[in-house]
């Protein structure tokens, strides 16, 4: 028997080895032989063989397999049938499934026997158990594959960090989330990834990880198209063989919760509609502010600032443009007040404004300035808005030692605001505490006078200029109160504009205006105009055109000698409301004048607009238009606007000789005021001029049509 290329410097030459030690050699080897002779029948087979099951007697004791494990050997492709065919078999695979036995895996090797002369005499095969080697190999391989998914398909960043900090591997999650590819992340330094500000406590945290403590943090990631990204990181060191060789980063996108926890927080402490810190944040930061000034002895401004009429444009214009309104006003003033003044806004139209370390001085310098920023129109959709507001302002410590007494001494000082005219500003007075309560007693006590008859009407005389004939009257409420004595109108016509009171008011006034008409002229006197004042909150009165009617109807009273006096701020209210109210008010048959003028905002076009009768010349232009040439100019505009629309003028608050000349140069046609009468009682009034022109009545009333 050859063995061909068994040992490439065999020991012993083929004559001098004994079969004893060949058989040995044989029987002891590891490797299975099993020689078959040409016809494919094993002749030998040695105990490796045995043990491996592989040949019983004559024949194969297992089925064999391809190294898929699955397909089945051919009888020709069986590895001794082809070395017999003439094919080399070196370190083939194959599977012997043996009965009752678990497979095992072998590599074959096998070669041709010849003889002398060279004729083929058999096949020799090897078979080496290579099992075991196998199935670690494919244990490997599956334990490889397990953590290359739980690598690949981790829905978080997961990566391989050298040492050094440098990356190695990413996977998918890494290139969805940080939007770089693989190829750019492969051999990147770790701290670029991360922004500026994290990078010294990513690298604490990194350090910990190579001393092997593991480490879950939250940082500030780059995404490749510069935006940042929230990441919940954790740190696992990487043990080969005891020894840490690396680190595996797996970073969850937390970039959307932190969003909504921010979003949730900015909710709590801030305004949707204008985003401006809320009442909760004021609270806040004002106790906070209070703390530290009582430590430095700071002195704190609290300014509380509310603005005039705005429920009047929500209820007219709609919440829409209030909305609007209230953002663009925020806008204004976070633009305009100094970084260091904070701004909030507590809950519908009131602001507050925190002015740390500052002073009175300092405190009044920016409430005017508010007041003047507040001053330029507001665009809104179809027109400009003009807004004022009324700011209080308490000083810490002299005001009030907590925050709780700061925000009431500015919410009185508030008021103290409104009652002053609004458009102002006014500091917090000990005595604002005894006003306000006076003011809620009166309030209360303003109800009781219009059940009580504690209100009475005076009536202003209305002349031509230059001439002293009475043209018509102004009625204007006065409230005699049994303790108080004379309230004038200026103190409860506006809070009882804000309480509503001024509805039935009103309607007492009107009442009464037409009774006395009917009685004067029952008396005989001579019947003049009488103008009525009349609201913005009583002319928003859905059922003031009825009271108008009913009134005028129940008295008996004539329409042409009733006026209605407005003021400018209808300008305020939805267009289409005021043109349809001043249209049936006209149907009745009553005038209309706009009193005040020149104070408010209104713009001629908008007065173009409405069948206006009058216009009365506000007293403030009247009072110094001989001394001051701005006021002048304006009066000779307005008397000439007036012309130019075909309304009449009269002049309000005349009270000199001078001022009534220089008018009557201007062309305005009437006046009112003390140089030619006071406002009088109704008997007053009957004294001395309806009755004394009883005689010239026919000519008076031709004057006055
Ligand atoms: P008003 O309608 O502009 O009335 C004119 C005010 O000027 C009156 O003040 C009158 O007394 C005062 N006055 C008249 N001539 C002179 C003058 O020569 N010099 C000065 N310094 N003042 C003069 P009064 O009576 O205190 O009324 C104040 C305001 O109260 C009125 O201003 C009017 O807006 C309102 N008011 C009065 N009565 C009523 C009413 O019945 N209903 C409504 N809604 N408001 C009323
Ligand atoms: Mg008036
Ligand atoms: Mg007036």
């Amino acid at each position: 028997m050859v063995v061909e290329e068994l040992n490439a410097k065999p020991l012993f030459s083929e004559h001098e080895l004994h079969e004893p030690f060949m058989k040995a050699i044989v029987n002891h080897m590891d490797e299975g032989i099993v020689v078959y002779n040409t016809a494919g029948k094993p002749l030998f087979y040695n105990y490796a063989v045995q043990r491996l099951g592989l040949v019983e007697g004559e024949h194969d004791a297992c089925v064999y397999y391809h190294s898929d494990g699955q397909t089945l050997l051919g009888e020709e492709e069986k590895p001794f049938r082809r070395v017999l065919a003439g094919q080399r078999v070196q370190g083939e695979e194959i599977w012997a499934v043996r009965k009752g036995r678990p497979v095992v895996i072998l590599q074959i090797r096998g070669f041709p026997v010849y003889g002398e002369r060279g004729e083929l005499l058999g096949a020799l095969m090897l078979f080496e158990d290579i099992s075991n080697r196998k199935w670690a190999e494919q244990r490997m391989e599956v334990s490889e594959q397990r953590y290359k998914s739980l690598f690949e398909h981790h829905p978080d960043i997961v990566c391989w960090v050298d040492l050094q900090g440098v990356l190695i591997q990413t996977n998918d999650a890494a290139r969805h989330i940080s939007g770089y590819d693989p190829e750019q992340l492969q051999r990147r330094r770790l701290s670029s990834l991360i922004a500026v500000e994290d990078r010294t406590r990513a690298r604490d945290h990194f350090h910990a990880a190579r001393q092997g403590k593991s480490q879950s943090y939250e940082i500030r990631a780059l995404h490749r198209d510069g935006r940042r990204l929230d990441l919940h990181v954790t740190n696992i060191p990487m043990y080969v063989g005891g020894q840490i060789v690396g680190i595996y980063m797996v970073a969850k996108d937390v970039s959307q919760e932190k969003r909504t926890e921010s979003t949730a927080h900015f909710l709590a402490f801030h305004d949707p509609l204008t985003a401006l810190p809320n009442r909760r944040s004021f609270h806040e930061h004002l106790t906070e502010l209070l703390d530290k000034a009582r430590v430095c002895g700071d002195e704190v401004a609290v300014m509380f600032l509310d603005l005039d009429r705005f429920k009047l444009i929500n209820d007219t214009l709609g919440h829409a443009a209030g909305d609007r309104l209230l953002q663009l006003i925020s806008m204004r003033l976070k633009q305009g007040l100094h970084r260091k003044y904070e701004l909030f806004r507590l809950g519908g139209d009131e602001f507050t404004v925190v002015l740390p370390s500052t002073t009175c001085e300092q405190a009044a310098e920016v409430a005017g300035q508010i007041v003047r920023l507040l001053s330029a129109s507001f665009p809104m959709e179809d027109h400009e808005l003009h807004i004022t507001a009324s700011i209080g302002i308490s000083m810490f410590p002299c005001d009030g030692d907590d925050v709780d007494a700061m925000i009431r001494h500015a919410d009185m000082a508030m008021y103290r605001a409104k009652e002053y005219g609004k458009n102002t500003y006014q500091f917090y007075t000990s005595d604002l505490n005894e006003i306000s309560q006076k003011k809620m007693r009166l309030e209360k006590e303003l109800f009781r006078a219009l059940e009580h008859d504690e209100l009475t009407l005076h009536y202003q005389p209305q002349c031509q200029a230059g001439e002293l004939a009475l043209t018509g009257v102004e009625a204007l409420v006065r409230w005699q109160h049994p303790v108080e004595g004379f309230i004038p109108p200026s103190e409860f016509i506006p809070f009882a504009e804000e309480t509503g009171l001024i509805v039935p008011l009103g309607r007492w006034v009107l009442r009464t205006v037409c009774a006395r008409h009917m009685q004067w002229r029952q008396e005989g006197c001579i019947p003049v105009k009488i103008a009525v004042n009349l609201s913005v909150r009583q002319f928003q009165d859905e059922g003031l055109v009825e009271l108008v009617k009913e009134a005028l109807h129940e008295s008996g009273m004539e329409p042409a000698y009733l006026e209605l006096e407005i003021t400018e701020s209808i300008a305020m209210i939805n267009f289409d409301y005021v043109n349809t109210k001043l249209t049936q008010l006209k149907e009745l048959g009553v005038s209309i004048a706009i009193d005040d003028f020149g104070t408010g905002y209104s713009s001629l076009s908008y007065l173009k607009k409405f069948s206006i009768d009058k216009l009365k010349i506000d007293q403030s232009f009247v009072r110094d238009l001989t001394t001051n040439e701005v006021n002048y100019s304006i009066v000779k505009a307005i008397i000439a606007m007036g012309k130019s629309l075909n309304v009449s003028l009269i002049a309000e608050g005349v009270e000199t000789e001078v001022q009534m000349h220089r008018l009557r140069e201007l062309g305005c046609e009437h006046i009112q005021g003390y140089w030619y009468s006071r406002p009088l009682t109704a008997e007053q009034l009957q004294e001395r001029f309806l009755q004394r022109r009883a005689s010239s009545g026919q000519r008076e009333r031709e004057r006055l049509d």
